[in-house]
């Protein structure tokens, strides 16, 4: 692979410039950062056109209706929403200066799906709740008037449609020492864990300002004892769409496999998300010039390039072509990336797949990453991070089939979805990494062989037993119990899997692959043995003793409900279409739209497995089951609709 992987360097260094990388930055983040649905169809027409220029095959632009009542899996999309113009000013006390804020001087003044006031503007009283805290709120009269919050908007949001208050304006950001920067408040939803603005959500006036301009606003409504905002918002809610576009290199392969590569348009950021989009843009034009000119050979698989809405987009993508993510064998989806080698904080982040979707991907990815950078970026860091859902790697839901990496390299100062995150912020060192090492993997996987097929099982073996000896080390050390056979089975599974998975590239190494498969197995049992006759040697707590004997009452009942989804429901779960009232029964306060175990469970829950078994590979995925109890939230989802016992 190595001599491989140094040719396509030494062409690809001669063809990309990260500089170019740059400037597709610069076209996406020149719409985007207006995060409305009429700029949203701007940026879908330069990435339309862009692939049309890189002569790549099938480009295709779809339309998902953005009507706040299209359900897609059981997300609900969002309402499409434009804004001109949003202008807060002080009207009461009079002053001089008096405008605070302005969206055509900085967009993310008006919160995504902010409601429209009366054409001239209104006039409103203001409250302060310093905290953000939504049960102080109680005490306060606030119909009709703007609350003035340092907390986030959307944890008020459900308190305020109730109390009848006109909307908020928030000064929240996450990083703390900003005191210039304004938020982009991205969710308009009253539930718990919502999102989008759906067709049932309060309309709400959101605004953000920095932490500098609320302090003044704080200050003046002290001194004076009042504070009235006239605020002008020129905005509308409509029904319209939100598209995705995507388009393929065409390999020449008759099996039809295909990698993919993804990243989430339509955000403020230049670092969140333009440069993973402009990254995916330049590996397009690189890969497609390269194959064309004949200096590259065309790759045996295609490589399928996805640029769309975050989950709303990935999801749709994924539910219209089914049957496609059965053979795309890779998801490379890169969100935010863009800061400086030497900075410890910007690190290569390869967030790797969670068991159910193990296969040789992470092993590989990380491989061609160390290669590179051992190369090109001695200073890069590459590291390698458990499964945490916080992007678009809802393909590793088993029921879509396809393994999928988030890759990120961290922006040097946290500038997440503020005003902050511009072009300033970006090094191009790391849009080169990012172009070198995506496009290396996509390519590499693409072309893949018999004998990069052996090399796969190979390198995948010895990760997966590495990555299994470091879990069982950190779990003795930070005085974790050992698990339970059952548990351990689940993971001695994955390990195999991950191994026999290489087997998709080269259906002639089956063989070979099969016997790597099973000594990998065979190591991974005798490693969970280790660790048992270590702990007994030192006296540890062992919940092994899971045996028939001491199974409870719950362990009985769990044995027998077997949870089957819905034909159509993939993805994340999000409960959009479930109403929030309904949600105790199931033990769900919040929406498990970004993981954790219930998205796990989803993702488990295979119509063979028990909810026994659910909850031991939801264990074996090391996330924490603490106050979460899978019979009552399969009895949920059953209610529900979302499974049938
Ligand atoms: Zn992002």
């Amino acid at each position: 692979m190595r001599g491989e992987l140094e040719r396509f360097w030494r062409l690809l260094r001669q063809h990309t410039h990260g500089q170019r990388t740059l400037g597709f930055v610069r076209r996406l983040w020149e719409t985007d950062r207006w995060a409305d649905f009429a700029h949203f169809h701007k940026t879908a027409d330069t990435v339309a056109e862009l692939f049309e220029q890189f002569g790549l095959a099938d480009v295709e632009r779809v339309e998902i209706p953005a009507d706040g009542r299209h359900e897609v899996g059981d997300w609900v999309m969002p309402l499409a929403w434009d804004c001109d113009e949003a202008v807060i000013e002080i009207a009461d006390p009079a002053m001089d200066e008096a405008i605070v804020a302005r969206r055509s001087d900085v967009p993310n003044v008006a919160g995504e799906w902010c409601a429209p006031t009366e054409p001239g503007g209104q006039v409103f009283d203001c409250v302060f709740l310093p905290d953000g805290n939504a049960s102080a709120l109680e005490e306060l009269d606030v119909r009709g008037k703007l609350v003035c919050t340092t907390g986030q908007s959307r944890q008020i949001r459900g308190v305020l449609a109730e109390k009848g208050a006109a909307g908020c304006i928030s000064s929240w950001t996450r990083n703390e020492r900003l005191a210039d920067a304004t938020q982009w408040i991205n969710v308009a939803s009253d539930r718990p864990g919502g999102w989008g603005m759906t067709a049932l959500d309060s309309r709400q006036i959101t605004l953000a300002v920095t932490r500098r301009q609320m302090a003044r606003l704080a200050e003046l409504a002290d001194r004076h004892g009042r504070l009235r905002l006239r605020v002008r918002v020129e905005a509308r809610l409509y029904e319209g769409a939100l598209p995705f576009v995507s388009a393929r290199l065409a390999g020449q392969d008759p099996s039809d496999q295909e990698v993919i590569l993804l990243g989430h348009l339509y955000e403020q950021g230049a670092n969140d998300n333009a440069t993973g989009c402009a990254s995916i843009l330049e590996i397009a034009r690189s890969l497609a010039a390269a194959v064309a000119a004949g200096h590259l050979a065309r790759p045996r698989r295609s490589i399928r390039f996805l640029l769309m809405g975050e989950s709303y987009g990935s999801l749709a993508y994924a539910i219209r072509n089914f049957e496609r993510m059965q053979r795309t064998i890779a998801g490379l989806c890169v969100d935010t990336g863009a800061g400086p080698p030497e900075l410890a904080r910007c690190h290569y982040q390869i967030n790797g797949t969670p068991l159910c979707a193990r296969s040789f991907l992470d092993a590989w990815h990380v491989t061609v990453a160390r290669e590179y950078v051992r190369r090109y970026r001695r200073d890069r860091q590459v590291t390698l991070t458990d499964f945490a859902l916080g992007t678009d790697q809802l393909f590793n839901d088993p029921a879509i089939g396809t393994p999928t990496n988030w890759v990120m390299i961290p922006s040097a100062d946290d500038v997440w979805h503020n005003s902050a995150d511009s072009l300033e912020t970006l090094d191009v060192r790391a849009h080169e990494d990012l172009v070198g090492i995506e496009g290396a993997t996509a390519y590499s996987i693409a072309g893949a062989g018999a004998q990069e097929t052996a090399l796969a099982a190979e390198l995948t073996a010895a990760h997966e037993l590495a990555r299994l000896e470091g879990r069982l080390h950190d779990r003795l050390l930070a005085g974790g119990a050992g698990w339970s056979d059952q548990v351990g089975e689940v993971i001695v599974d994955a390990v195999a899997r991950s191994v026999r998975s290489a087997g998709q590239l080269a259906g002639d190494a089956a063989g070979h692959v099969e016997a790597a498969a099973e000594a990998a197995r065979a190591r991974a049992v005798a490693c969970l043995a280790d660790d048992r006759d270590r702990r007994k040697r030192l006296g540890l707590a062992d919940d092994r003793a899971d045996d028939e004997a001491d199974a409870t009452r719950w362990d009985r009942q769990a044995e027998r409900m077997v949870p089957r989804r819905s034909p159509g429901l993939v993805g994340s779960l999000s409960l959009d279409t479930v109403p929030v009232e309904r949600w105790a029964a199931g033990g769900m306060s919040h929406s498990p739209r970004w993981g954790g175990p219930c998205t796990m469970a989803w993702w488990w829950a295979d119509g063979r497995r028990n909810v026994r078994q659910i909850r031991d590979a939801v264990l074996a995925e090391g996330a924490s089951l603490d106050g979460v109890d899978l019979l009552k939230y399969f009895q949920f989802l059953s209610d529900c609709g979302h499974v049938t016992i």
